[in-house]
Protein backbone atom coordinates (compact mmCIF):
# COMPACT_ATOMS: atom_id res chain seq x y z
CA UNK A 1 0.00 0.00 0.00
CA UNK A 2 1.74 3.27 -1.02
CA UNK A 3 -0.07 6.06 0.72
CA UNK A 4 0.62 9.68 0.72
CA UNK A 5 0.37 11.92 3.31
CA UNK A 6 0.06 16.16 3.02
CA UNK A 7 1.13 17.95 6.11
CA UNK A 8 3.59 17.32 8.38
CA UNK A 9 1.90 18.33 12.12
CA UNK A 10 0.45 16.28 15.03
CA UNK A 11 -2.09 14.55 12.27
CA UNK A 12 0.49 14.25 9.46
CA UNK A 13 3.28 12.97 11.03
CA UNK A 14 1.66 10.47 13.88
CA UNK A 15 -0.15 9.25 11.12
CA UNK A 16 3.24 8.76 8.64
CA UNK A 17 5.30 6.75 11.78
CA UNK A 18 1.52 4.43 12.77
CA UNK A 19 1.42 3.31 8.76
CA UNK A 20 5.14 2.48 8.46
CA UNK A 21 4.62 0.25 11.70
CA UNK A 22 1.56 -1.07 9.74
CA UNK A 23 4.05 -1.98 6.68
CA UNK A 24 2.98 1.03 4.62
CA UNK A 25 5.39 2.86 1.78
CA UNK A 26 4.74 5.89 3.27
CA UNK A 27 5.60 9.55 0.92
CA UNK A 28 5.06 12.45 3.79
CA UNK A 29 4.80 15.87 1.70
CA UNK A 30 5.29 19.07 3.88
CA UNK A 31 5.58 22.83 2.87
CA UNK A 32 6.36 23.99 6.50
CA UNK A 33 8.90 22.55 9.15
CA UNK A 34 8.38 19.27 10.96
CA UNK A 35 5.72 19.40 13.86
CA UNK A 36 3.65 21.64 12.03
CA UNK A 37 2.00 24.90 13.98
CA UNK A 38 2.03 22.41 17.44
CA UNK A 39 5.28 22.17 17.71
CA UNK A 40 6.47 25.57 15.48
CA UNK A 41 4.10 28.00 16.39
CA UNK A 42 1.71 26.73 18.70
CA UNK A 43 1.10 24.35 21.45
CA UNK A 44 4.93 23.41 22.41
CA UNK A 45 6.67 27.35 22.06
CA UNK A 46 3.61 28.36 24.43
CA UNK A 47 4.14 26.20 26.79
CA UNK A 48 7.89 26.47 27.36
CA UNK A 49 6.48 30.43 27.97
CA UNK A 50 3.80 28.57 30.33
CA UNK A 51 6.59 27.03 32.41
CA UNK A 52 8.64 30.36 33.12
CA UNK A 53 5.01 32.44 33.90
CA UNK A 54 4.73 29.84 36.39
CA UNK A 55 7.82 30.55 37.99
CA UNK A 56 7.65 33.95 37.35
CA UNK A 57 4.02 33.83 39.35
CA UNK A 58 5.81 31.62 41.87
CA UNK A 59 8.26 33.37 42.72
CA UNK A 60 6.15 36.28 43.22
CA UNK A 61 3.84 34.69 45.45
CA UNK A 62 6.65 33.87 47.33
CA UNK A 63 7.57 37.40 47.91
CA UNK A 64 11.34 36.66 45.68
CA UNK A 65 13.06 39.22 43.66
CA UNK A 66 11.86 38.64 39.82
CA UNK A 67 14.46 39.90 37.08
CA UNK A 68 12.71 38.32 34.04
CA UNK A 69 15.30 38.36 31.14
CA UNK A 70 12.80 37.22 28.24
CA UNK A 71 15.72 36.81 25.91
CA UNK A 72 16.92 33.85 27.79
CA UNK A 73 13.21 32.39 27.78
CA UNK A 74 12.48 33.15 24.05
CA UNK A 75 16.06 31.67 23.08
CA UNK A 76 15.02 28.08 25.50
CA UNK A 77 11.93 27.96 23.56
CA UNK A 78 13.82 28.18 19.93
CA UNK A 79 16.15 25.15 21.80
CA UNK A 80 12.89 23.15 22.93
CA UNK A 81 11.46 23.40 19.23
CA UNK A 82 15.03 22.29 17.46
CA UNK A 83 15.15 19.46 19.70
CA UNK A 84 11.61 18.35 19.45
CA UNK A 85 11.79 18.26 15.84
CA UNK A 86 15.08 16.22 15.79
CA UNK A 87 12.89 13.31 17.81
CA UNK A 88 10.11 13.93 15.05
CA UNK A 89 13.14 13.71 12.27
CA UNK A 90 14.36 10.22 13.68
CA UNK A 91 11.28 9.46 14.19
CA UNK A 92 9.84 9.75 10.55
CA UNK A 93 13.49 7.58 9.53
CA UNK A 94 10.84 4.99 7.68
CA UNK A 95 9.20 7.33 5.86
CA UNK A 96 9.81 9.46 2.40
CA UNK A 97 9.61 13.33 3.39
CA UNK A 98 9.46 15.64 0.60
CA UNK A 99 9.52 18.87 1.55
CA UNK A 100 7.65 21.38 -1.17
CA UNK A 101 3.86 22.79 -1.51
CA UNK A 102 1.88 19.88 -2.89
CA UNK A 103 -1.03 20.21 -5.53
CA UNK A 104 -3.53 18.04 -6.76
CA UNK A 105 -2.94 16.44 -10.31
CA UNK A 106 -5.80 13.84 -10.11
CA UNK A 107 -7.22 12.04 -7.26
CA UNK A 108 -4.23 9.66 -7.53
CA UNK A 109 -1.54 12.07 -8.20
CA UNK A 110 -0.33 15.12 -6.30
CA UNK A 111 2.70 17.21 -7.07
CA UNK A 112 5.21 19.02 -5.29
CA UNK A 113 8.81 20.86 -6.39
CA UNK A 114 8.17 19.84 -9.75
CA UNK A 115 7.21 15.89 -9.22
CA UNK A 116 4.78 14.39 -9.49
CA UNK A 117 3.97 11.29 -6.58
CA UNK A 118 1.21 8.81 -6.55
CA UNK A 119 -0.23 6.80 -4.13
CA UNK A 120 -3.11 4.22 -3.39
CA UNK A 121 -4.45 6.51 -0.81
CA UNK A 122 -3.64 10.14 -0.04
CA UNK A 123 -4.63 11.60 3.60
CA UNK A 124 -4.58 15.75 3.28
CA UNK A 125 -3.23 16.90 6.95
CA UNK A 126 -2.45 20.87 5.83
CA UNK A 127 -3.58 22.43 9.38
CA UNK A 128 -5.00 25.56 9.51
CA UNK A 129 -3.80 29.30 10.03
CA UNK A 130 -4.45 32.64 11.98
CA UNK A 131 -8.00 34.20 10.75
CA UNK A 132 -7.57 37.53 10.24
CA UNK A 133 -10.60 40.13 11.23
CA UNK A 134 -11.99 42.17 7.80
CA UNK A 135 -11.17 45.69 9.45
CA UNK A 136 -8.94 48.35 8.79
CA UNK A 137 -5.33 47.98 9.96
CA UNK A 138 -6.35 44.34 10.63
CA UNK A 139 -2.85 43.82 8.66
CA UNK A 140 -0.73 45.58 11.27
CA UNK A 141 -1.52 43.28 13.69
CA UNK A 142 0.72 40.14 14.94
CA UNK A 143 -1.18 36.87 14.84
CA UNK A 144 0.21 33.50 17.35
CA UNK A 145 2.72 33.49 15.11
CA UNK A 146 4.69 36.79 15.33
CA UNK A 147 4.08 37.19 19.19
CA UNK A 148 6.08 34.02 19.24
CA UNK A 149 8.89 35.66 17.34
CA UNK A 150 9.45 38.52 19.63
CA UNK A 151 12.41 39.12 21.82
CA UNK A 152 11.18 42.18 23.61
CA UNK A 153 8.21 42.29 26.44
CA UNK A 154 6.15 45.23 25.04
CA UNK A 155 4.78 47.42 27.59
CA UNK A 156 1.06 47.05 26.59
CA UNK A 157 -0.68 44.66 24.19
CA UNK A 158 -4.16 44.45 23.04
CA UNK A 159 -5.59 41.16 22.74
CA UNK A 160 -8.62 40.83 20.24
CA UNK A 161 -10.05 37.85 20.94
CA UNK A 162 -10.64 36.18 24.20
CA UNK A 163 -10.45 32.15 23.45
CA UNK A 164 -8.37 29.86 23.41
CA UNK A 165 -5.35 31.60 22.28
CA UNK A 166 -6.14 35.11 23.13
CA UNK A 167 -6.53 34.55 26.65
CA UNK A 168 -3.16 32.16 26.82
CA UNK A 169 -0.94 35.10 25.40
CA UNK A 170 -3.04 37.55 27.77
CA UNK A 171 -2.00 35.76 30.48
CA UNK A 172 1.35 35.04 29.45
CA UNK A 173 2.67 38.69 28.74
CA UNK A 174 0.65 40.04 31.99
CA UNK A 175 3.08 37.57 33.99
CA UNK A 176 6.22 38.56 31.66
CA UNK A 177 5.42 42.37 32.70
CA UNK A 178 3.04 43.71 30.17
CA UNK A 179 -0.04 45.84 30.49
CA UNK A 180 -2.78 43.83 29.24
CA UNK A 181 -6.16 44.55 27.68
CA UNK A 182 -8.49 41.60 25.91
CA UNK A 183 -11.09 42.83 23.65
CA UNK A 184 -14.08 39.90 23.30
CA UNK A 185 -16.70 39.47 20.68
CA UNK A 186 -18.85 37.67 22.87
CA UNK A 187 -20.80 38.12 26.06
CA UNK A 188 -18.59 35.93 27.87
CA UNK A 189 -14.80 34.76 27.45
CA UNK A 190 -14.08 31.70 26.01
CA UNK A 191 -17.37 31.55 23.92
CA UNK A 192 -17.74 27.56 23.54
CA UNK A 193 -16.96 26.85 27.30
CA UNK A 194 -19.09 26.05 29.98
CA UNK A 195 -20.02 29.55 31.29
CA UNK A 196 -19.29 29.17 34.89
CA UNK A 197 -16.10 28.58 34.11
CA UNK A 198 -15.48 31.20 31.59
CA UNK A 199 -17.42 33.80 34.58
CA UNK A 200 -14.48 32.65 37.32
CA UNK A 201 -11.58 32.58 34.70
CA UNK A 202 -12.57 36.11 34.13
CA UNK A 203 -12.64 37.15 37.53
CA UNK A 204 -9.50 35.47 38.13
CA UNK A 205 -7.60 36.97 35.14
CA UNK A 206 -9.34 40.36 36.14
CA UNK A 207 -7.82 39.85 39.64
CA UNK A 208 -4.15 39.28 37.85
CA UNK A 209 -4.58 42.85 36.64
CA UNK A 210 -5.70 41.90 33.01
CA UNK A 211 -8.28 44.27 32.22
CA UNK A 212 -11.47 42.33 29.94
CA UNK A 213 -13.66 43.69 27.56
CA UNK A 214 -16.61 41.52 26.09
CA UNK A 215 -19.43 42.28 24.01
CA UNK A 216 -16.75 44.42 22.57
CA UNK A 217 -16.77 44.72 18.66
CA UNK A 218 -13.37 45.85 17.35
CA UNK A 219 -13.93 47.82 14.29
CA UNK A 220 -10.35 49.55 13.13
CA UNK A 221 -6.61 49.37 14.36
CA UNK A 222 -4.83 52.28 13.54
CA UNK A 223 -1.17 52.06 14.61
CA UNK A 224 -1.22 51.47 18.48
CA UNK A 225 -5.36 52.23 18.74
CA UNK A 226 -7.77 49.42 18.54
CA UNK A 227 -11.29 50.92 17.92
CA UNK A 228 -14.06 48.89 19.57
CA UNK A 229 -17.77 49.38 19.73
CA UNK A 230 -19.86 48.19 22.96
CA UNK A 231 -23.41 48.66 23.51
CA UNK A 232 -23.54 51.52 20.67
CA UNK A 233 -20.42 53.58 22.33
CA UNK A 234 -17.58 54.05 20.11
CA UNK A 235 -14.43 53.14 22.59
CA UNK A 236 -10.37 52.59 22.32
CA UNK A 237 -7.38 51.12 23.61
CA UNK A 238 -4.04 52.29 23.52
CA UNK A 239 -1.25 49.76 23.31
CA UNK A 240 2.48 49.17 22.14
CA UNK A 241 1.02 45.81 20.60
CA UNK A 242 -1.70 44.61 18.78
CA UNK A 243 -3.01 40.48 18.34
CA UNK A 244 -5.22 39.19 16.61
CA UNK A 245 -7.10 35.96 17.66
CA UNK A 246 -10.11 35.25 16.10
CA UNK A 247 -9.80 31.62 14.95
CA UNK A 248 -8.41 29.75 12.44
CA UNK A 249 -9.16 29.04 8.93
CA UNK A 250 -8.24 25.93 7.36
CA UNK A 251 -5.45 25.45 4.83
CA UNK A 252 -6.97 24.28 1.75
CA UNK A 253 -5.62 27.49 -0.78
CA UNK A 254 -3.31 25.99 -3.55
CA UNK A 255 -3.94 22.56 -2.93
CA UNK A 256 -6.27 22.55 -5.91
CA UNK A 257 -8.88 20.27 -4.66
CA UNK A 258 -10.95 20.60 -7.98
CA UNK A 259 -8.86 18.26 -9.73
CA UNK A 260 -9.08 15.79 -7.75
CA UNK A 261 -12.83 16.84 -6.94
CA UNK A 262 -12.60 16.75 -3.39
CA UNK A 263 -15.69 18.82 -1.70
CA UNK A 264 -14.96 21.47 0.66
CA UNK A 265 -16.84 24.41 1.74
CA UNK A 266 -16.09 28.01 4.36
CA UNK A 267 -14.97 25.97 7.07
CA UNK A 268 -12.68 23.28 5.11
CA UNK A 269 -12.67 19.94 3.87
CA UNK A 270 -15.80 17.62 4.17
CA UNK A 271 -15.58 14.08 5.48
CA UNK A 272 -17.45 11.52 7.16
CA UNK A 273 -17.04 9.27 10.50
CA UNK A 274 -14.08 7.81 9.02
CA UNK A 275 -12.19 11.19 7.70
CA UNK A 276 -13.17 10.11 3.51
CA UNK A 277 -13.53 13.08 1.67
CA UNK A 278 -16.03 12.91 -0.80
CA UNK A 279 -13.23 11.18 -3.20
CA UNK A 280 -12.68 7.74 -2.55
CA UNK A 281 -9.45 6.92 -1.10
CA UNK A 282 -8.72 10.39 0.08
CA UNK A 283 -8.78 11.59 3.40
CA UNK A 284 -8.54 14.46 5.31
CA UNK A 285 -8.02 14.97 9.45
CA UNK A 286 -7.24 17.57 11.58
CA UNK A 287 -7.61 21.68 11.41
CA UNK A 288 -8.29 21.36 7.81
CA UNK A 289 -11.67 19.78 8.07
CA UNK A 290 -12.79 22.58 10.09
CA UNK A 291 -13.68 20.26 12.90
CA UNK A 292 -12.22 20.53 16.41
CA UNK A 293 -9.26 22.03 15.69
CA UNK A 294 -6.61 20.49 18.63
CA UNK A 295 -3.46 18.48 17.96
CA UNK A 296 -4.47 15.21 19.86
CA UNK A 297 -8.08 15.50 18.02
CA UNK A 298 -5.49 15.61 14.56
CA UNK A 299 -3.84 12.71 15.38
CA UNK A 300 -6.41 10.46 16.71
CA UNK A 301 -8.18 11.20 12.93
CA UNK A 302 -5.44 10.22 11.21
CA UNK A 303 -5.73 6.74 13.49
CA UNK A 304 -9.38 6.30 12.70
CA UNK A 305 -8.30 7.30 8.92
CA UNK A 306 -5.44 4.39 9.37
CA UNK A 307 -7.69 2.13 10.46
CA UNK A 308 -10.74 3.16 7.62
CA UNK A 309 -7.90 2.19 5.22
CA UNK A 310 -7.32 -1.22 6.74
CA UNK A 311 -10.95 -1.89 7.03
CA UNK A 312 -10.62 -1.98 10.97
CA UNK A 313 -13.33 -1.35 13.37
CA UNK A 314 -12.09 0.77 16.61
CA UNK A 315 -13.61 2.49 19.92
CA UNK A 316 -12.06 5.78 19.42
CA UNK A 317 -13.99 8.44 20.98
CA UNK A 318 -14.82 11.63 19.42
CA UNK A 319 -17.54 13.00 21.96
CA UNK A 320 -15.06 12.43 24.34
CA UNK A 321 -11.75 15.23 23.92
CA UNK A 322 -9.52 16.34 26.74
CA UNK A 323 -8.85 19.68 26.36
CA UNK A 324 -7.48 22.54 28.34
CA UNK A 325 -6.37 26.39 28.27
CA UNK A 326 -2.91 27.04 29.61
CA UNK A 327 -3.85 30.31 31.04
CA UNK A 328 -3.52 30.82 35.18
CA UNK A 329 -5.28 29.54 36.41
CA UNK A 330 -5.35 26.56 34.21
CA UNK A 331 -8.96 25.20 32.57
CA UNK A 332 -9.33 21.98 31.39
CA UNK A 333 -12.66 20.34 29.77
CA UNK A 334 -14.02 17.46 28.85
CA UNK A 335 -17.32 16.37 27.57
CA UNK A 336 -20.60 18.16 27.40
CA UNK A 337 -21.46 21.23 29.02
CA UNK A 338 -24.49 22.28 31.34
CA UNK A 339 -25.89 24.39 28.46
CA UNK A 340 -25.53 21.79 25.58
CA UNK A 341 -26.93 18.81 27.82
CA UNK A 342 -29.92 21.49 28.33
CA UNK A 343 -30.23 21.94 24.57
CA UNK A 344 -30.67 18.35 24.44
CA UNK A 345 -33.16 18.19 26.90
CA UNK A 346 -30.74 15.55 28.72
CA UNK A 347 -31.93 15.69 32.77
CA UNK A 348 -28.58 16.22 34.55
CA UNK A 349 -27.05 16.64 38.24
CA UNK A 350 -23.90 19.03 38.42
CA UNK A 351 -22.20 18.15 41.35
CA UNK A 352 -19.49 21.07 42.54
CA UNK A 353 -16.16 21.03 44.22
CA UNK A 354 -13.74 24.16 45.26
CA UNK A 355 -9.58 24.49 45.62
CA UNK A 356 -10.18 26.46 48.75
CA UNK A 357 -11.34 23.47 50.56
CA UNK A 358 -8.40 21.24 49.24
CA UNK A 359 -5.28 20.33 51.52
CA UNK A 360 -2.93 20.53 48.65
CA UNK A 361 -4.42 23.50 46.89
CA UNK A 362 -4.26 25.59 50.62
CA UNK A 363 -0.45 24.70 50.75
CA UNK A 364 0.32 24.89 47.44
CA UNK A 365 -1.60 28.60 47.87
CA UNK A 366 -3.54 27.91 44.48
CA UNK A 367 -7.01 28.41 46.16
CA UNK A 368 -8.86 30.02 43.04
CA UNK A 369 -10.15 26.52 41.58
CA UNK A 370 -13.69 24.83 40.94
CA UNK A 371 -14.28 21.81 39.71
CA UNK A 372 -18.19 21.07 37.92
CA UNK A 373 -18.76 17.15 37.13
CA UNK A 374 -22.44 16.57 34.36
CA UNK A 375 -23.91 13.75 35.39
CA UNK A 376 -26.67 11.73 34.18
CA UNK A 377 -29.80 12.85 36.34
CA UNK A 378 -31.40 9.25 35.12
CA UNK A 379 -28.51 6.36 35.90
CA UNK A 380 -25.39 8.91 37.32
CA UNK A 381 -23.62 8.22 34.12
CA UNK A 382 -20.73 10.75 33.51
CA UNK A 383 -21.54 13.23 30.90
CA UNK A 384 -18.67 15.91 31.30
CA UNK A 385 -16.26 17.84 33.62
CA UNK A 386 -15.40 21.48 33.64
CA UNK A 387 -12.21 22.86 35.97
CA UNK A 388 -10.55 25.95 36.71
CA UNK A 389 -7.53 25.67 38.38
CA UNK A 390 -3.80 24.81 38.87
CA UNK A 391 -3.04 21.25 37.25
CA UNK A 392 -6.51 20.92 35.51
CA UNK A 393 -5.32 19.91 32.66
CA UNK A 394 -3.94 16.71 34.24
CA UNK A 395 -6.33 16.16 36.10
CA UNK A 396 -9.25 16.01 33.67
CA UNK A 397 -8.14 12.71 31.87
CA UNK A 398 -9.40 11.18 34.76
CA UNK A 399 -12.43 11.95 33.91
CA UNK A 400 -11.56 10.96 30.27
CA UNK A 401 -11.02 7.51 31.42
CA UNK A 402 -14.04 7.25 33.44
CA UNK A 403 -16.25 8.99 30.36
CA UNK A 404 -14.55 6.66 27.94
CA UNK A 405 -15.75 3.73 30.12
CA UNK A 406 -19.03 4.96 30.35
CA UNK A 407 -18.33 4.74 34.20
CA UNK A 408 -21.10 6.37 36.99
CA UNK A 409 -21.05 8.11 39.94
CA UNK A 410 -21.45 4.96 42.32
CA UNK A 411 -18.91 2.99 39.90
CA UNK A 412 -16.19 5.35 40.56
CA UNK A 413 -17.32 7.02 44.04
CA UNK A 414 -15.68 4.24 46.18
CA UNK A 415 -11.71 4.78 44.32
CA UNK A 416 -9.46 5.69 46.77
CA UNK A 417 -7.39 8.97 45.62
CA UNK A 418 -4.34 9.87 47.50
CA UNK A 419 -3.71 12.30 50.20
CA UNK A 420 -2.88 15.12 49.96
CA UNK A 421 -3.37 15.67 46.33
CA UNK A 422 -5.71 18.13 43.91
CA UNK A 423 -7.21 14.84 42.37
CA UNK A 424 -8.97 14.74 45.79
CA UNK A 425 -10.86 18.07 44.16
CA UNK A 426 -12.65 15.66 41.68
CA UNK A 427 -13.33 13.41 44.33
CA UNK A 428 -15.13 15.97 46.75
CA UNK A 429 -17.10 16.98 43.29
CA UNK A 430 -18.14 13.57 42.48
CA UNK A 431 -18.69 12.20 46.76
CA UNK A 432 -21.34 15.91 47.03
P1 LIG B 1 -11.41 30.71 19.36
O1 LIG B 1 -12.52 30.35 18.45
O2 LIG B 1 -11.11 29.86 20.55
O3 LIG B 1 -11.60 32.20 19.90
C1 LIG B 1 -11.75 33.32 19.07
C2 LIG B 1 -12.45 34.39 19.86
O4 LIG B 1 -12.44 35.60 19.13
C3 LIG B 1 -13.91 34.05 20.15
O5 LIG B 1 -14.14 34.17 21.52
C4 LIG B 1 -14.67 35.08 19.33
O6 LIG B 1 -15.90 35.43 19.92
C5 LIG B 1 -13.69 36.25 19.32
N1 LIG B 1 -13.91 37.21 18.21
C6 LIG B 1 -14.25 36.95 16.93
N2 LIG B 1 -14.39 38.11 16.23
C7 LIG B 1 -14.14 39.13 17.10
C8 LIG B 1 -14.15 40.57 17.01
N3 LIG B 1 -14.44 41.20 15.86
N4 LIG B 1 -13.82 41.29 18.11
C9 LIG B 1 -13.54 40.67 19.28
N5 LIG B 1 -13.54 39.33 19.43
C10 LIG B 1 -13.83 38.56 18.35
O7 LIG B 1 -10.11 30.83 18.40
P2 LIG B 1 -8.58 30.99 18.77
O8 LIG B 1 -8.40 31.42 20.17
O9 LIG B 1 -8.00 31.84 17.68
O10 LIG B 1 -8.05 29.51 18.63
C11 LIG B 1 -8.16 28.83 17.37
C12 LIG B 1 -8.25 27.34 17.56
O11 LIG B 1 -7.04 26.83 18.07
C13 LIG B 1 -9.35 26.94 18.50
O12 LIG B 1 -10.10 25.90 17.93
C14 LIG B 1 -8.62 26.47 19.73
O13 LIG B 1 -9.31 25.44 20.40
C15 LIG B 1 -7.30 25.97 19.16
N6 LIG B 1 -6.26 26.13 20.20
C16 LIG B 1 -6.27 25.29 21.27
C17 LIG B 1 -5.34 25.45 22.26
C18 LIG B 1 -5.35 24.53 23.45
O14 LIG B 1 -5.97 23.50 23.39
N7 LIG B 1 -4.70 24.88 24.55
C19 LIG B 1 -4.42 26.47 22.22
C20 LIG B 1 -4.45 27.32 21.13
C21 LIG B 1 -5.37 27.13 20.12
Amino acid sequence: MRLLIIGAGPGGYETAVEAVKRGMEVTLITEGPLGGTCLNEGCIPTKTFCHYAELIEQNRKAGLEVNIDFRNIAERKDAVIGQLRGGIESLLKGVDVVYGKASFKDAHTVTAGGQDYEADRIIIATGSQSAILPIPGADTAMTSREILALREVPSSICVIGGGVIGLEFASLFRSFGSEVTVLEYCRELLPRFDTDIAKRLKQALGKRGIRIETQAQVTAIDGGTVRYIKKDTECEVQSEAVLMAVGRRANIEGLNLEAAGIEYDRRGIKVDAGFRTSVADIYAVGDVTGGIMLAHVATYQGLRALNDIEGKQDSIRFDVVPAAVFTMPEVAVVGMTEDECKERGIAIRCLKSFYRANGKAVSMDETDGYCKVIASAEDGRILGCHIMGTHSSDMIHEVAVMMNMNASLSDVRNIIHAHPTLSEVLQAAIHE
